[in-house]
């Protein structure tokens, strides 16, 4: 068989433990006997990242920037433990969130539906699409541990000092920013996307107890969404809606669905989480970063699943679900075809995408599904994660 050609190589960012795991035999399995693969080569797993003093994923990004899609697989951000784990000289910082800084960009992230799969949540028919501001706040934090205690101050440019805190004795202190500029391109991907799909957007922040770091995030919203959003919406009609934090995670579980919900970066980060395990599993979430120049980065919203990974190095076959991952190359590729324009590439894309999905719909699937699958007449049987990979190529 030909394989399927490609022009312009994927930005492919490999990563840690069973993701890493999964990575290659994704490669093996579901791509390289189909396609030409042309990928540009990060190796972001962690004792790489240690040997070049995490210059590589300074370099992932930048070859993102120039390229225009990745691909990337879920990596460690250390932690005390890891630390000692993989001897590391530095804690170094969450690779996400250094490409994310580097790209400014915002993180859509939509549930994988599977017919047999029903929502935690009975109401929601829909998916629930979360934009995750993807710059800032506590991820490009500066933090502080203050043993002996003292005077905490905020230094503004204009020479004003605002306490923070006279603390009496030890304590920790933090110090965060976003930017005008990060949170309007925010906005407008929002506001496209939205448009794009026609779903109604919900954006929600605390404004009431932050009066001036939420709130301008909620005057910007609302500004950029009466100058340059608002006839848009009534023409497609759908609706910008904003409320508080807490009223919206109450509405969300009300709703039918079918909306995008516009988050801050935390908020976005734990948001995801909940929806994607109510939707069904963390692995059936799709997730991509969209630069506000057109960048692309497909990633899955998971993590490096370490528990299965304790397990392989043991020799167990593990049962880890390496939908979201098949999901995130599908999503690059699909990407890559549009812009260079190969139809026979984004097919595939749709092909692989389908057939994963209707494996688990004839029954066949990771552990991690067994429990929520329901459809009448079909029997599910759990696989291993080489196993389900191959019942998918059959389908291809
Ligand atoms: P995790 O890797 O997402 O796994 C948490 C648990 O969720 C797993 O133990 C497993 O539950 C279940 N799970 C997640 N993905 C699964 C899959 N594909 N198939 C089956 N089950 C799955 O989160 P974590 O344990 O908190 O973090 C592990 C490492 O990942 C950390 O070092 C963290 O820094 C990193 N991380 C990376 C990213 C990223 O790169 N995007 C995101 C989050 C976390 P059971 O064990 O019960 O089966
Ligand atoms: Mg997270």
């Amino acid at each position: 068989m030909k394989k399927i050609e490609m022009k312009t190589p994927l930005v492919e960012i490999d990563g840690d433990e069973m993701t890493r795991v999964m990575w290659a035999d994704i490669k093996e399995i579901l791509l390289k006997p189909f396609i030409d693969l042309k990928t540009e080569y990060y190796d972001l797993g962690l004792p790489y990242r240690e040997k070049t003093g995490d210059k590589v994923t300074v370099e992932a990004a930048e070859a993102i920037k120039r390229l225009g899609v990745g691909v990337k697989c879920a990596t460690i951000t250390p932690n005390a433990q890891r630390v000692e784990e993989y001897n590391l000289s530095q804690m170094w910082k969450s690779p996400n969130g250094t490409i994310r800084a580097a790209l400014d960009g915002t993180v859509f992230r939509a549930p994988i539906l599977v017919e047999g799969i029903r929502p935690v949540v009975s109401t929601w028919k829909k998916p629930i699409t979360i934009a995750r501001h993807a710059y800032g706040d506590v991820y490009a934090g500066v933090e502080a541990y203050v043993p002996e205690g003292g005077r905490v101050e905020l230094a503004l440019p204009n020479g004003e000092r605002k306490v923070v805190k006279e603390l009496k004795s030890g304590g920790i202190i933090q110090a965060m920013h976003n930017t005008d500029e990060s949170i309007s391109s925010f906005a407008r991907s929002c506001f496209n996307y939205a448009l794009d799909t026609k779903q109604d957007l919900w954006f929600a922040t605390k404004d009431t107890i932050s009066k001036t770091y939420d709130h301008r995030f909620k005057d910007i919203f609302a500004e950029i969404y009466q100058n340059e959003y608002k006839d848009k919406f009534e023409a497609a009609g759908i609706e910008y809606f904003y409320t508080l934090i807490d009223d919206a995670v109450a509405r969300v579980i009300r709703s039918s669905g079918g909306f995008v919900w516009a988050c801050k970066n935390y908020d976005g980060d734990v948001m995801s989480d909940m929806l994607a395990t109510a939707f069904g599993s963390l692995a059936m979430m799709t997730s991509v970063l969209v630069s506000p120049d057109g960048k692309y980065e497909y990633e899955a919203a998971h993590g490096t699943v370490t528990r299965h990974y304790y397990r392989f190095l043991k020799g167990e076959a593990t049962s880890t679900n390496p939908v979201a991952t098949i999901f995130a190359w599908s999503g690059a590729i699909r990407k890559r075809a549009e812009l260079d324009g190969l139809t026979g590439l984004a097919d595939f894309a749709d092909r692989l995408e389908k057939a994963t999905v209707s494996t688990i719909e004839s029954g066949i699937m990771t552990k991690d599904l067994i429990g929520l699958f329901d459809k009448a007449g079909v029997t599910p049987a759990g696989v291993n994660t080489t196993e389900f990979l191959n019942e998918i190529a059959k389908r291809l």
